[in-house]
């Protein structure tokens, strides 16, 4: 063989042999980039009106019921084609659209979770401190604490009273309302707290937000400023001190999602993490019509914190709603159960040029290069992971193939630097056939985290294709 033809010969082997990871701008379709363009407000959208889980709920209700989903009772009489929602606790939803196929031949999920690392008030809040109000916090989820100073923040929540009365709060996202924050240390006095690491800097009890700084009456009372801030919120809310106890507020960050970049490519926000694929898996189930195999979209709580709790993924909720479903047809859950399929979605670190010692490149998420698929995630050795069986990933692969899914693989970080858990194990500990995968995300758990519209588009698309196939 000569020289030109021997380089041919690589070239072809190259293109027949080699997997080679593309750049999804390169791979989309006609008309796709307007598709991505339209998802993508619907997305930030939804992000703009869901700051807490309870927020979500409420607007993943109110987009269920216009596509036609009903709110789902046990005993219900369903065919197939009927689409049904049903609401934990105000912060969990599970919506369902039957398939044509019965129940013992299994499910196909899409399960992401709605909750985000936040700041969430303390039981006991208010005080204040040199003519200074503030309210205490305890963090939920995983946070650098060191991003949430300086900040704008938002208050978000209810406050329950004894007579079961809910009152909802929400200030800083309204027109002309206040936002709050959280101070932080000015450089010229910082001398010695430059020197901590990080994640000493801050301490957890230092995240004390600033709510005022108004004196109310004449006297000389120590409390002023504090009484000013009850004032005010017994006036508008109706509430007094006590009614903190069985309150659930949170401080989340006060920015609304936006375009980032010239191209305007990239979406910026707070708590896309997992709000991305939770909306991603929404949307795929709201289009759906006539399915074969019975569609359950599954939207939880408290994935940031464990997956524990009545709202959590390991909660029997789900378990409820399934059996109740089941029941219906007269199929053993477990039969469900064993023929179903889940796509556990949630999000994958992207790949950081700005942090690339800690990320094995060869095996990370890119930021453009299509919804990543995650075969375990976990830490140090694999620990954590549901770690999918090569044939459920055979299954996906030729699924997203088949609908021109643009997709990667993904995997967390080094393998020693670090790791993290998703909701994939109580689905697969349930014994369904569970799969990771998900958007890759730039400063991940930071106030404002950063995607790449292509790739919320693609996990859009991916489960859709997973709800339209029989998996
Ligand atoms: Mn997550
Ligand atoms: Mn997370």
């Amino acid at each position: 063989m000569n020289r030109e033809t021997q380089s041919n010969r690589g070239d072809e082997l190259r293109k027949a042999l080699c997997y080679t990871k593309k750049n999804g701008y390169d791979l989309l379709q006609p008309g796709e980039e307007e598709a991505m363009e339209s998802y993508c407000q619907g997305y930030k959208s939804f992000l703009d009106g869901g700051k807490t889980e309870r927020e979500c709920a409420d607007r993943t209700v109110a987009m269920a019921e216009a596509a036609g989903f009903r709110p789902y009772q046990r005993g219900m009489a369903l065919k197939p084609g009927d689409k049904i929602y049903q609401v934990n606790r105000g912060k969990a939803v599970m919506l369902a659209v039957i398939g044509r196929q019965g129940l013992d031949q299994g499910v196909n999920i899409g399960a992401a979770h709605i909750d985000a690392p936040r700041l969430d008030l303390k039981q006991n809040p208010l005080y204040e401190a040199d003519e200074l109000a503030f309210l205490k916090t305890h963090y939920y989820g995983g946070i650098r604490k060191y991003q949430w100073v300086a900040i704008p923040l938002e208050l978000h929540g209810v406050v329950v009273l004894t007579d079961g009365t809910v009152v909802r709060v929400s200030i800083g996202d309204g027109e002309g309302d206040p936002i709050f924050t959280i101070d932080d240390l000015l450089p010229h006095l910082g001398s010695e707290q430059s020197k901590k690491p990080l994640g000493e800097a801050i301490p957890g009890e230092n995240l004390n937000i600033l709510v005022g700084s108004r004196p109310i009456g004449e006297d000389e009372g120590s409390d002023r400023v504090k009484l000013t801030a009850l004032e005010l919120l017994n006036r508008k809310y109706g509430i007094v001190e006590e009614d903190f106890v069985s309150a659930e507020l949170s401080a989340v960050p006060a920015f609304p999602a936006k375009d980032v970049g010239f191209d305007r490519s990239l979406i910026g926000a707070y708590g896309q993490d997992d709000r991305v694929c939770g909306y991603a898996v929404l949307a795929a189930i709201l289009q759906l019509e006539n399915p074969k195999r019975t569609a359950v979209c599954m939207l939880a709580d408290k994935e940031e914190i464990g997956s524990e709790g009545v709202t959590g993924m390991q909660s029997a909720a789900f378990d409820t709603f399934m059996n109740d479903l089941c029941a219906g047809q007269g199929v053993d859950l477990r039969v469900c159960y064993e023929h179903s399929f889940c796509l556990s979605t949630d999000v994958t670190a992207a790949y950081d040029p700005n942090f690339a010692d800690v990320f094995e490149k060869r095996n990370s998420a890119l930021v453009n290069y299509g919804i990543g698929i995650c075969k375990y995630t976990g830490s140090r050795g694999k620990s954590g992971a549901s770690d999918a069986s090569a044939e459920v990933v055979a299954r996906v692969r030729r699924c997203l193939n088949q609908a021109g899914v643009v997709w990667q693989t993904a995997e967390l970080g080094k393998v020693d630097a670090g790791g993290g858990g998703t909701v994939a194990m109580y689905m697969a500990k349930r014994n369904i056939d569970t799969l990771d995968a998900g958007v890759p995300v730039l400063s991940m758990h930071a106030p404002f985290e950063t995607v790449g519209k292509l790739d919320c588009y693609m996990t859009f698309k991916a489960m859709k294709a997973i709800y339209e196939a029989a998996i």
